[in-house]
């Protein structure tokens, strides 16, 4: 029996007369990689949000390994273990890149972090020998020292995996991990998230590429107008004629 990690509980929020989420229920198990596809406008993004603390919902409540987090601050839900990366670019151009992974470590062990206070926190050697880790990890060693500007797009995203995985989350959010990228550097990210899967991390990916999706989930929740029409393996909601209908419109 493996562990429910994050509960969804019936879920709703409306913006004024738009019901963004309806009586969403959804269940991560420890160890899986559990993709939320669906239509723009479906919601995923609200439900992420609301995951994180981001948007509190009318109703409903989100658990996390077992202790409701609903009303809690979203930098109060970072800390428990719940990260989440890609949604908006936080890397910080000027800065080298291991003293990008080193911000987010530096937040989780202080509370709070002043980006000016880098420079001398810079030689703090263990720190930096765990960012140096996380770069190495996600491919990125070699590249340490030059400024996050001058990355490629897929390099930024490596750099905010590490920037995510240094803070050694519970529950690791994607939010479109490949958008924007070339079929190369999509292959190649997929091949990174397969790497952490194969640790055991628990993931929630939001993805539109379903090339992605099949090649990572192992449970597919699928989102239209606000409600969760399909749930299961991939397989599963492959044939569900339900999701055909919602992606092709009918
Ligand atoms: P998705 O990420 O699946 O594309 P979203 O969660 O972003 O969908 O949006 C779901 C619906 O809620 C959309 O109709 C969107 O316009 C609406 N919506 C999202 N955020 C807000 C907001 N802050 N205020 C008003 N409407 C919103
Ligand atoms: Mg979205």
């Amino acid at each position: 029996m493996s562990n429910v990690v994050l509960h969804v509980a019936d879920v709703h929020k409306s913006f004024g007369g738009l019901k963004a989420l309806s009586d969403v229920d959804l269940q991560v198990m420890e160890g899986t990689t559990h993709a939320i596809i669906g239509p723009n406008g479906a919601g995923k993004s609200t439900l992420l949000n609301v995951c994180i603390g981001r948007i509190p919902p009318d109703t409903g409540a989100v658990v996390f390994d077992g202790e409701v987090i609903t009303g809690k601050q979203p930098h109060e839900i970072n800390q428990m273990g719940v990260v989440r990366v890609f949604q908006t670019p936080e890397i910080f151009p000027d800065l080298t890149l291991l003293q990008n992974v080193m911000v987010p470590a530096f937040a989780k062990r202080d509370g709070a972090f002043r980006l000016n206070a880098i420079q001398t926190v810079s030689n703090q050697h263990d720190i930096r020998d765990e960012a140096e880790h996380w770069l190495e990890d996600v491919g990125l060693k070699d590249q340490k020292d030059m400024t996050a500007a001058s990355l490629s797009r897929g390099d930024k995203r490596r750099l905010e995996l590490a920037m995510g995985l240094i803070q050694r989350p519970r529950l690791l959010l994607l939010d479109e991990p490949t958008a924007g990228m070339s079929r190369h550097d999509t292959n190649s990210t997929i091949d990174l998230l397969r790497k952490i899967k194969a640790r055991g991390m628990t993931k929630i990916i939001i993805e539109h590429d379903m090339h992605v999706v099949f090649s990572l989930a192992d449970r597919i929740s699928v989102l239209a107008q606000g409600q969760i029409i399909a749930d299961g393996t991939p397989d599963e909601v492959k044939g569900n004629p339900k999701v055909q209908e919602a992606y092709l419109g009918g």
